[in-house]
């Protein structure tokens, strides 16, 4: 059965770069009548918070991805453990305790000399007694996997077909001197265990899996379908690594972006079919097909996800946006007529403050000099109540009569004395919430 995960470190919020992987990772469990879990990589216990992992739920619930499953790193340590023993019996994970800084230098000179800089092993060659000596003056050393020098060999359900010569990749740390487990063999021990059939993550996750296939395989375990988005860059394909902290969900959704908006952008963005807005997570998964993305840097503009969200809104019956409507201070009984006239006008919800503010206290009016015995003769002329969708109708064409004025040199003035704007909603729509004008009539 189709299994995914979507496996974030709780060290910060997840922002719109998580979002594309938690979203290919739902939608292919989805399509295919499979579980997607939700896995908690919180192995690293001075980074990783609880608040975060509160935050973590929360964006998922507001988007609409629900797990089905939720699993945390730090619960299964002892699997870890276990995994790592295999690895030491089978002669595949060594100790190692050269320093950073030794690291930093061996880099350099290889480097230097035209080479890559790859781990040399020289920890595989210390005697028993030479690592005693190392562990009495430096304390425990780090654990590396030994890989095979062979090439590493996966059809990337993006990239297409992936070879990487393991002798240019470092043996991978997989323990840290301390005893912390890391990233690399955690995930492993957890995809195979969990029986992750598909893995959609970051092309900076490329190397990884070049090495978790080999752990993969050590363990005993079947590798999963690799696929590796790229990754999202700026407007003007500027790196966004560091302004993804701006692009958090938490503040999208404080901006007033719309989960369907968001959902709908990134479940294209990137890939070869056009971005369309979708009314519902059945249109996204059944749109939804992860080797139709491309492999280059997919450019993202936060400012496309407000006419997403725009129309997105428009096409909502009142029931979806009661409570906004609500908070905006309108009343229940105006409730229906203001949503339909507001909705062609608004960004985000935030916006329906301001059009109810205007249909409650009215606006400063908008009147130029050469229409202000237009104007005087337009109010004498207005209707009596009660206001309906008509009475624009009637108003303006009784005006016209009286005043020979039609087209923009009717419309237009009466539109900014009412509104005090030259632009905005149906005036016909507008005119019965007018509560100024409603007393009066
Ligand atoms: N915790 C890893 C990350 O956030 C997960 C990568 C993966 O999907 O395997 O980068």
């Amino acid at each position: 059965m189709t299994t995914t995960r979507f496996a974030p470190s709780p060290t910060g919020y997840i922002h719109v770069g998580n979002l594309r992987t938690a979203l290919m990772n739902y939608l292919i469990a989805r399509k295919a009548g499979g579980t997607f879990i939700l896995r908690i990589d919180d192995t690293d216990p001075e980074r990783s918070k609880e608040e975060y992992v509160d935050a973590i739920k929360q964006d998922m619930e507001w988007l609409g991805l629900h797990w089905d499953r939720i699993e945390r790193q730090s619960d299964r340590l002892d699997r870890y453990a276990e995994a790592a023993d295999k690895l030491r019996e089978m002669g595949r994970f060594y100790e190692a305790f050269e320093t950073p800084t030794e690291l930093d230098l061996k880099r350099k000179k290889q480097l230097n000399m035209g080479k890559p800089p790859v781990y040399d092993r020289a920890a595989l060659n210390l005697s028993d007694a030479e690592k005693e000596a190392l562990r009495a003056e430096r304390g425990n050393g780090v654990w590396r996997f030994k890989l095979d020098h062979e090439r590493i060999e996966w059809n990337d359900g993006i990239l297409g077909d992936i070879s990487i010569d393991a002798a240019s990749v470092s043996d991978p740390v997989l323990i840290r001197g301390d005893g912390q487990v890391l990233y690399t063999i955690a995930s492993v021990v957890d995809d195979t265990e969990m029986g992750v059939t598909d893995v959609v993550r970051g092309s900076d996750h490329v190397t990884n899996t070049a090495t978790q296939i080999q752990i993969i395989e050590a363990l005993g375990g079947t590798c999963p379908r690799f696929a590796h988005h790229s990754l999202l860059t700026g407007p003007q394909g500027e790196a966004l690594s560091k302004r993804l902290g701006t692009l958090a969900l938490r503040d999208l959704r404080e901006q007033g972006v719309q989960p369907m908006a968001l959902l709908s952008l990134m479940a294209r963005l990137g890939s070869s079919d056009p971005v369309e807005l979708r009314s519902d997570m059945a249109e996204l998964i059944d749109g939804f097909d992860v080797n139709r993305f491309g492999a280059a840097p997919t450019k993202f503009d936060v400012q496309d996800l407000f006419p997403l969200t725009a129309k997105h809104l428009q096409s909502l019956p009142l029931a979806d946006v009661a409570d906004a409507v609500a908070e905006a201070g309108v009343p229940a009984e105006l409730a229906a007529p203001f949503w339909a006239m507001a909705r062609e006008n608004i960004t985000t919800l935030a916006d329906l403050k301001g059009w109810w503010e205007l249909c409650r206290d009215g606006a400063e009016p908008l009147i130029d000099d050469e229409d202000r015995e237009f104007i005087a003769e337009a109010v004498a002329l207005l209707p009596e109540g009660p206001f309906d969708s008509e009475t624009w109708g009637i108003w303006t064409k009784a005006v016209k009569e009286a005043t020979g004025r039609k087209g923009k040199g009717l419309f237009m003035p009466l539109r900014k004395a009412l509104t005090g704007m030259e632009r905005g909603p149906e005036m016909a729509a507008l005119l019965p919430l007018l509560q100024v004008i409603r007393a009066r009539g």
